[in-house]
């Protein structure tokens, strides 16, 4: 049997195909039906060629369905249960696992840190971006949902709310505190989103696309920062009077540098315009000494289209002697989205969370190619584009 999914053709393409459709392969694992797959900021490293991802993977990492197969020795799940997974596919039992870093799983992806579906040196696990999904030791990472209701919110569990939040928890964020989150793409609109959430006394959203400025001041009583205006650290301390507690970077390496003179049309797609350590260098100058820096934002071992050789290598060019002279402490990686999706699930029935403000489109699986271009993007003077949410 065949279905529809979403195929990276290559760079800035994809398309919907007909895959052969998934199957119990391992007496642990469920299939699904999706209801709604969603559209990464990640997906779009791999849809720039901005990874070594090669032509032909089903993308969708973002997913959430009903039961529609279950494995013999699947224990906990029958069909017609809704669920949403965790990005992450992880076994449980590992000794990262066993420590609730499901994001580093040594079991599902050997000689790698952790596995996702639908994703470039992340294991052999076909995206969601489709009519059906495997999910591998389905009683560890299928999470339970509700029979109906907050279909939106629910699927943001799957990756940026939990993701977003773990910004914040790698900068042990606490209530009172004042943080700059650089990125006002969907993660850095989940982590502002958080730091309220968690009470932070002050939150500062940097970015340069005014619609998404606007829904973090709107939706997370953040101070919008565009850093088209000038230098962003300079402005945030003018306005905080001095470095933040605490600071997220959820941008990654892909960050435009904002000292760039020559802003032309093709600023926000030219890999020459970029600086892949500035997020992390203006974290260092704009929180104050001693303070945390959580990096939920992702850096490659390899970039086929980096500005310079060392970027190529994944080396970037941090003030390590500044953050050492701050005495500064930082964190980060993949986020374990199990350490988290079951109590913001659960934040979302109890009506104390409501993140689906953030969601711009929800449209047929058919559109995914049209929402791939336009998402990669960002800045329409129109519309906001900020999550797209795929349906089959
Ligand atoms: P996105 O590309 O939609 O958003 C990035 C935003 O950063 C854009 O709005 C862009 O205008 C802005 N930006 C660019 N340069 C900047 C700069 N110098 N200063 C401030 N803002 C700048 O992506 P997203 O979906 O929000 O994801 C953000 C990052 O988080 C990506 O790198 C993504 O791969 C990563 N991510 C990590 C995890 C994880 O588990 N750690 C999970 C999901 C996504
Ligand atoms: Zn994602």
């Amino acid at each position: 049997m065949s279905m529809k999914a979403v195929v990276f053709q290559g760079e800035n393409e994809v398309a919907i195909e007909d895959v052969d459709e998934p199957e119990i392969e391992h007496p642990n694992d469920v299939v699904i039906n999706i209801t709604t797959s969603a559209i990464c900021g990640s997906d779009l490293h791999m849809y720039e060629g901005r990874t070594a991802a090669e032509p032909g993977i089903v993308f969708g990492h973002e997913n959430m369905g009903v039961v529609s197969e279950v494995g013999d020795a699947v224990t906990t799940l029958e069909e017609g249960d809704r669920i949403v997974a965790p990005f992450n596919v992880a076994c449980g039992f590992c000794e990262n696992c066993e420590n609730g870093y499901t994001g580093f799983c040594t079991n599902v992806n050997p000689g790698f840190a952790g596995g996702a579906y639908g994703y470039v040196a992340m294991g052999p696990y076909k995206g969601g971006q489709a009519d059906k999904l495997r999910i591998p030791y389905a009683d560890f990472n299928a999470l339970e949902l509700p029979e109906e209701g907050h279909e939106d919110s629910f699927s943001l569990l799957a990756d940026i709310f939990p993701t977003g939040w773990h910004g914040t928890e790698l900068a042990n964020l606490e209530a009172g505190d004042s943080v700059a989150v650089f990125g006002a793409g969907p993660v850095g609109l989940m982590a502002a989103y958080s730091a309220k959430l968690k009470g932070a006394a002050e939150i500062y959203s940097i970015d340069r696309v005014p619609s998404r400025l606007e829904m973090a001041e709107e939706h997370c009583d953040a101070h919008p920062i565009n850093f088209d205006e000038g230098d962003p650290v300079e402005q945030i301390k003018e306005q905080h009077g001095g470095g933040v507690d605490k600071g997220v970077d959820a941008v990654g390496y892909q960050a435009l540098d904002p000292e760039e003179t020559d802003k032309g049309d093709d600023y926000a797609y030219d890999p020459a315009k970029e600086n892949p350590a500035v997020v992390i260098n203006s974290l260092i100058r704009a929180v104050r000494p001693t303070g945390e820096l959580g990096i939920p934002g992702l850096y490659v071992p390899e970039d086929p289209g980096a500005p310079d050789e060392m970027a190529a290598q994944g080396r970037l060019g941090i003030d390590f002697g500044l953050l050492f002279e701050k005495g500064q402490k930082l964190g980060t990686g993949q986020c374990n989205v199990k350490s988290y999706n079951r109590k913001l699930r659960d934040m979302i029935i109890e009506g104390r969370a409501d993140p689906s403000w953030v969601v711009s489109h929800r449209v047929g699986l058919d559109q995914a190619p049209e929402m791939y271009e336009r998402f990669d993007d960002r800045e329409e003077e129109d519309e906001a584009f900020t999550k797209v949410l795929l349906e089959p």
